[in-house]
């Protein structure tokens, strides 16, 4: 590509931006991802990989780490909609592959930064971007420093955001918001061991659902409140309830 020192920059280094950076380097091109976290580290999510993304995983080479890592599969759903309605049934297989998993995001983020370097990625961790460089009205880099270090700037071809919900790359390119809402509900999530699960488990009643997944660790991810579609506690009832407490 073109005078660069990297082809690409990739701004964040998790499920979005290590995927991006590793099937970049698998194609042969300079990568550096860059994120301000270190790995393996949380982050807010509550883990269900759908079948469509552990095909990906396993188009990619890596959903055998996975589950050599202990994350079990998940064939079967059972969903209690409440009012004597259950709905139990099995995922249909996409792409050869018929399980859901449920990773902590600890596992899944690490072989993925894991994956981008293996393909010759370069990925710095503790890496704060701070701001964009540009030549006109075109980026050409990022400037920002690893903790407790001088600033530098990098520069390529091609700058990605993967910085998530408050990016810091969106707002300096000045991204068009989309299908914004307010907050409207919560959720929390919590890691039992003994939880005797053969598989997904979804109870939604009104105004609360709450499901309980197979994670790897321990046995099973809990979560309470909305995951996706599911509604939860409404913000309003939650504010009342902390108030009460
Ligand atoms: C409560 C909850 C439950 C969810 N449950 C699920 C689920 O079950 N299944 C599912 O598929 N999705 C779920 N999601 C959504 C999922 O978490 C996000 O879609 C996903 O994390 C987005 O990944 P990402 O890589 O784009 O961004 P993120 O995971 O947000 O990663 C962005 C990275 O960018 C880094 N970064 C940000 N700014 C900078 C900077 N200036 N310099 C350097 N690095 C920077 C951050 O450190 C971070 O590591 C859930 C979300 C929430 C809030």
């Amino acid at each position: 590509m073109g005078a660069g020192r990297y082809d690409v920059i990739v701004v964040g280094a998790r499920v979005a931006g290590a995927a991006t950076a590793m099937l970049l380097a698998r194609q042969g091109l300079r990568v550096l991802a860059v994120d301000r976290a270190r790995f393996p580290s949380d982050t807010i999510s509550s883990h269900q990989l759908q079948v469509p993304g552990a095909a990906l995983l396993h188009q990619w080479g890596l959903l055998g780490k996975l589950t050599a890592a202990g994350t079990p599969p998940t064939r079967r759903v059972r969903f209690d909609a409440g009012g004597g309605l259950v709905m139990d049934g099995q995922f249909p297989a996409y792409d050869g592959v018929d399980a859901m998993y449920s990773p902590r995001r600890t596992l899944l983020d690490s072989i993925l930064v894991e994956a981008a370097r293996e393909a010759g990625a370069e990925v710095r961790e503790n890496f704060r971007v701070t701001q964009l460089t540009a030549s006109g009205n075109r980026i050409t880099g990022i400037t920002g420093s690893a903790r407790g270090r001088p600033a530098v700037t990098e520069t390529a071809d091609l700058v990605i955001g993967a910085d998530g919900k408050r990016s810091l790359v969106a707002d300096a390119v000045g991204a068009r918001r989309y299908r914004e809402r307010p907050v409207r509900s919560f959720a929390s999530y919590s890691y039992w061991t003994g939880v005797p699960v053969s598989g997904g488990e979804i109870y939604q009643r009104t105004g609360r659902a709450v499901a309980v997944f197979p994670t790897n660790g321990t046995r099973s991810g809990a979560r309470t409140g909305p995951g996706g579609r599911w509604p939860g506690t409404p913000a309003s009832s939650w504010t009342r309830s902390r108030r009460r407490a």
